[in-house]
Formats: C-alpha cells, structure tokens, sequence
C-alpha cells in the first residue's frame, strides 16, 4: 500500500537537475527536452502576445497592493470556474461550486488534498488512487497531508497506450466511494488520453460506484488547442452529478509559470453544502498562505473577461497546440524516413502523433535515453518522456538522427 519514500533527491526534484545539468553543459547542440515548458521554433520561452498586452492594462491601472481576499480575486476565480466548467454546466447555474484561488496547479493540488485529508469519509485508508505513471509530484502532494497514493493501471507499455482494460477492472475493483486522481487532459507523462467513449465509460462507473473523480487540469487547451474540447471530461462528470473537485493552473496554457496563478473548484452536493466547504477551505488557506498574490490573476482575470483579449488568447493558445502537433508529425515522418526501429511492441512510431499535449512517451528505454543524455547531450527524463514543445525545425532532424543511432 502506498509507495515507498524516495531516494533523495526524491522523483519530482530530478526534472531540476536535469534541467541544471543542461544548462551547465557547453556542447553547442544540447537539446532540452525534459522541462514541461512551452518554447517557440527558436527554443525560447514565449510571452503570449494576449499576456503581454493585459500585463501593460493591469500595470497601467491604478490598482494598490492591498491583500486579496483569502479565498483570492473574485473575477479571476469566478471567470476560471466557467473557463473549465462551461457557461452552461449544471454546478455553476445550480451555484453548488466554490472556486479559491491557488498557488498555481501544485498549490490547487495541496490544498484539495489537504481539504480531502481532513474532511473526506474514506472508506479505506485514506487513500488517493493516482494513475501509474503521474506527474512527479502527485505522490509527494498527496502524502506530505497524511494520505496514501495508490497507483492504479494506466499505461501499457507494449502497446505504448492506455490500460483501459486494466484501468476499468481497478476502478470495478476499488471499494465504493473511493477517491480518484483524473488528469482531465493531456496526461502528464504519457500524453495517452482516453476517448471521449472510454470518457463516457468510466462517468458510468463512477456513477455506480459513488467514486469521487479529482480531476487535476493543468493543460486545458494545450491538447487539441480548443478549451472547451479539452474540459469535456470535466464537463460531461459535472452533468452526471459525480462529486468532484478540479485543479487548475494557467502556467502552461497563459505561459504564466512563475507568476503561479490557478484555483480549486470544488463541487458540493447542495448550494448549502457549498457555502460550508467554502467556509473550511478558508479557514486552510488562511492558515496556509493567508492569501494569494494579486498580479498573475488581475493579468488572466482580464483576459477571461475582456471578450477581445479572449479571443487573442485563443489564437495564441492555438498557435502553441499547432506548433506542437506540428512537431508530432515531423519528427514521425523523420523517423520513418530514417526507417528507426520502432520501440519493442510496436510495428511503427504512430504513438508519437496520436499522443496528446506537451508530452511524448517516446517508448525509449532507460539505457536508451541515458545514452541521449551522456553522448550527445539530449535531455529527457529516464522513463523515455519528451517534451514536444523542445522539439523545433532546428534541432528535430538532429533528435530523429540520434534517437536512430541509439535503438540500433
Ligand atoms: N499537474 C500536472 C499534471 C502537471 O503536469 C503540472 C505541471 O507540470 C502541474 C499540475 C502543476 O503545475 P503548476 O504548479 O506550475 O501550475
């Protein structure tokens, strides 16, 4: 039960180092591919030309720096809820949701299953069932707040997609009203989303099962470059009453990484259930961070509301989904062309178009990417996960040709 404490640095420090192992190293053709970050076609970090132009609104105006409120910005929390749940979702209209403003996704994370910690009904050892793999920092979230994160089955690694089968049975198999860690898209690391079928599937078994569905959205619009499509499994377990929670974060999809802007939304049963979670989720934070900082949610508050800055956001928004994709088909007819042996259980690199959002599951073993890492000073994690948005017209052709060299 439960995974065991890990080595030090622990599993979700290790993207750091790489990182700094990369920026120390002078070879001319290093290649990072391991930090979840969006780069442009030069490999640079891109300000969102929306961001830039709502940054110089909100600096231009004569706001002050008085403290938010402790539950945060109410345009920015209440505009986030229906940017994830839809302007029609049943929650908002029946006013059953509260949304506080977080620390970005991590800290939307911590304080959901911190909420979760102290007054979910558990029926079984207050566990967190997350997917295997996650995201690092899911397990560490999870039990630095006295619960335990047990794995269930996601990736299949001959087939280099989901489990669904194994996913299914544990879901069966877990007792009634269990608590189930969901990335709602583009899941972090394997970029293998299920269909919106296999969606429809699991609602169903939540349903039966009373299960609580944690969904954890750090990439909605990243996916497919459409943010309603990208919050349909959100959306399609609000309207079948599922008692939930969502994680959200704008660092990725706003390029607002260091400015931690997010919210937790938390759905109650009764427009009275919510006004009492809304009263212990303050009583967490206020205790917490007392309150969260202003300036990341004044730029996105503007952004949501502004009907002309949304619409930018949505072209730049698109502008990264497509440069992704876009590196997805390149480096697939690359490696086709160099005719690279496809990794063991697969006849072809398929799985390189058809996974979804900033990252790829390359199907490279350990050996594999230590070699990419120590001889030609390409960066990506041991588990064989690149960052597509590290991928760009200037280096692929390099990356397909060592990939090439290294699986032969
Ligand atoms: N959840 C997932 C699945 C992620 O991949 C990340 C970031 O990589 C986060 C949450 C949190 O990101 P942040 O705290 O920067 O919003």
């Amino acid at each position: 039960r439960g995974t065991p404490p890990d080595a030090f640095p622990p599993r979700s420090f290790r993207i750091f180092a790489l990182t700094a192992r990369y920026v120390a190293d002078t070879n001319p053709k290093k290649i990072n591919l391991g930090v979840g970050a969006y780069r442009d076609n030069n490999g640079k970090p891109w300000v969102l030309p929306v961001v830039k132009k709502a940054s110089r609104k909100v600096e231009e105006s004569d706001r002050d720096h008085e403290y938010l409120s402790i539950t945060g910005l109410p345009p920015f929390t209440n505009a986030a809820q229906k940017l994830v749940f839809g302007e029609d979702s049943l929650p908002v209209k029946e006013k059953r949701i509260i949304s506080v403003q977080t620390l970005s996704g991590t800290g939307a994370n911590h304080l959901a299953a911190l909420f979760m910690s102290r007054f979910y009904q558990f029926t079984k050892d207050k566990e967190i069932y997350i997917s295997n793999p996650t995201w690092a920092n899911h397990n560490a979230i999870i039990s630095n707040v006295g619960l335990n994160p047990v794995s269930y089955p996601y990736y299949n690694p001959q087939t280099i997609g989901l489990d669904f089968e194994g996913f299914v049975k544990s879901i069966e198999n877990m007792p009634e009203k269990s608590v189930i860690l969901l990335h709602s898209c583009a899941h972090n690391p394997t970029g293998v989303d299920p269909t919106p079928e296999q969606w429809e599937t699991l609602a169903e078994l939540f349903v039966k099962k009373g299960h609580y569905a944690f969904f954890d959205s750090a990439y909605q619009g990243f996916a497919t470059g459409d943010l309603d499509r990208d919050s349909s499994s959100v959306r399609l377990f609000a309207s079948k009453r599922i008692p939930m929670l969502v994680c959200q974060s704008f660092a990725k999809n706003a390029g607002l990484y260091n400015e931690r802007v997010g919210a937790l939304h938390v759905v109650g049963a009764s427009e009275d259930e919510a006004q009492r979670i809304k009263s212990q989720l303050s009583v967490l934070q206020r205790s917490e961070i007392s309150n969260p900082p202003a300036y990341g949610a004044c730029v996105v508050s503007l952004i949501l509301t502004d009907p002309e800055l949304f619409s930018e956001w949505k072209r730049d928004i698109k502008t990264m989904s497509s440069r992704i994709i876009e590196m997805r088909d390149q480096l697939y007819n690359k490696l086709q062309e160099l005719k690279t042996p496809a990794p063991a259980g697969r006849s072809d690199w398929g799985h390189i178009k058809s996974q979804i959002g900033m990252f790829s599951f390359t199907g490279l073993n350990k050996a594999q990417c230590d070699s990419l890492v120590n001889n030609y000073s390409i960066y990506l994690t041991a588990n064989g996960r690149i960052s597509m948005a590290g991928l760009n017209t200037n280096n692929l052709q390099r990356f397909a040709e060592c990939v090439d060299e290294v699986v032969r």
